[in-house]
């Protein structure tokens, strides 16, 4: 059994109207009465964003809202949110919304401790100055798990898309209400859950396989497989919406401990190259290269289709089951509605060479090394060219 270290640096909180709470929880936590809410445009205009401020406010806690949030976070924005946080003196920060809102959030409120930008900590390059605000993340979305990881995902000035990992970028607490997700269009729904249901697959299957991510990683793909199509087909299934969420925050927890494999390295440069929705990016790339990954670790390809309730008896052999976890995701990605056709994003096989050029690139090698099964650079130009095709 491999070596691990493990510590839940977030709490986490479950509950049907949970985040009702909220005004409570920054008291409690940072022991002041004001927080810097950050969220996206979206959750304005449909309103959850005045929900969660009404009940701040309904508790004593003024707030302060920084919703410029976009997709893909870009440093800019980052710093945008950093200045605000810094002038307002806050000591607490929400960030709610999907993956770009909590990342925005995480990374804004350590950043706004020191006066360097947001680029001087990307890849590691410098250390953070010590957290001193409190970070509150109320997930909108089931997919990230971003509530309860210590890394963030952005772009750079050259619109690379680059990482920031500490410690001190886990959040303090996690709030999870179903809720606030059945906003959610279904083609998010799919992409996000998609991207979950990604983090616990490969996390399992990575290098870095211990029996915590085992646990939790398994556990993630059981309630994401479980549950993903019933919310796709009625999304006001909270029962089904809180399966999600909960498997989605296990699937954080688990690519905390084990980090991803090859669907997150050409997810990521397919991200680089056009807009394409992160979920979505990973799900057609692992749509691609899911069989071919299996040869990397049959026996724990079979644990996952087990998992995943892809077989019902262990009479077929390991290599068998394994397989049959392949179909049932790619039958997943089909079922869900998702375009898998890259071409109206701009993307045809013209692209090839880029692809996996980007994905080669030393800022997506940690996913390229962590996965189960080793990809040569033909392995990443023949993945290319089936994504693009
Ligand atoms: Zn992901």
């Amino acid at each position: 059994m491999s070596e691990f270290d493990f510590q839940t640096k977030t709490r986490v909180a479950y509950g049907i109207g949970r985040s009702k709470q909220i005004g409570e929880d920054v008291k409690a936590l940072s022991g002041g009465t004001h927080a810097v809410l950050v969220t996206d445009p979206g959750l304005v205009k449909v309103g959850v964003a005045d929900e969660i401020a009404s009940a701040l406010r309904g508790q004593g806690v003024e707030v302060t809202i920084f919703s410029d949030v976009q997709s893909d976070p870009s440093s800019v924005s980052i710093d945008e949110a950093a200045s605000v946080i810094r002038e307002s003196n806050t000591r607490c920060v929400i960030g709610l919304g999907g993956g770009s809102a909590m990342d925005v959030a995480k990374l804004a409120a350590l950043v706004a401790g020191a006066n360097h930008p947001t680029e001087h900590y990307a890849l590691m390059a410098n250390p953070f100055e010590p957290k001193q605000i409190k970070t509150i993340m109320i997930p909108t979305t089931s997919g990230t798990g971003a509530e309860v990881t210590s890394t963030v995902v952005f772009s750079n000035r050259e619109k690379r898309k680059v990482w920031g990992w500490d410690y001190d970028l886990a959040p303090d607490l996690a709030l999870l209400d179903p809720t606030l997700t059945v906003a959610l269009p279904p083609h998010l729904t799919a992409a996000t859950g998609l991207d979950a249901l990604i983090h616990a697959l490969e996390a399992v299957a990575g290098k870095r396989g211990n029996a915590i991510i085992q646990a939790v990683g398994l556990q993630a793909i059981r309630m994401i497989s479980g549950s993903l199509m019933q919310v796709i087909e009625n999304p006001q299934n909270l029962e089904a919406r809180g399966q999600l969420s909960i498997g989605s925050m296990f699937g954080g927890m688990a690519i905390e401990q084990g980090g991803t494999g090859i669907a997150h390295c050409m997810g990521h440069a397919l991200g680089t190259l056009a807009r394409i929705h992160h979920g979505r990016a990973v799900a057609i790339s692992l749509y691609h290269a899911y069989e071919w990954n299996i040869e990397g670790n049959e026996a724990i390809h079979a644990e996952i289709a087990r998992a995943m309730g892809a077989v019902h008896t262990t009479s077929t052999s390991v290599e068998d089951q394994a397989h049959a976890g392949a179909q049932f995701y790619r039958k997943l990605v089909e079922d869900s509605g998702m375009l898998l056709s890259l071409a109206a994003d701009g993307l045809t096989l013209s692209n090839v060479d880029r692809l996996a050029e980007t994905a080669a690139s030393t800022e997506n090698a940690p996913m390229r090394n962590n996965n189960c099964r080793y990809a040569a650079d033909e392995d990443l130009n023949r993945l290319a060219k089936l994504i693009l095709q």
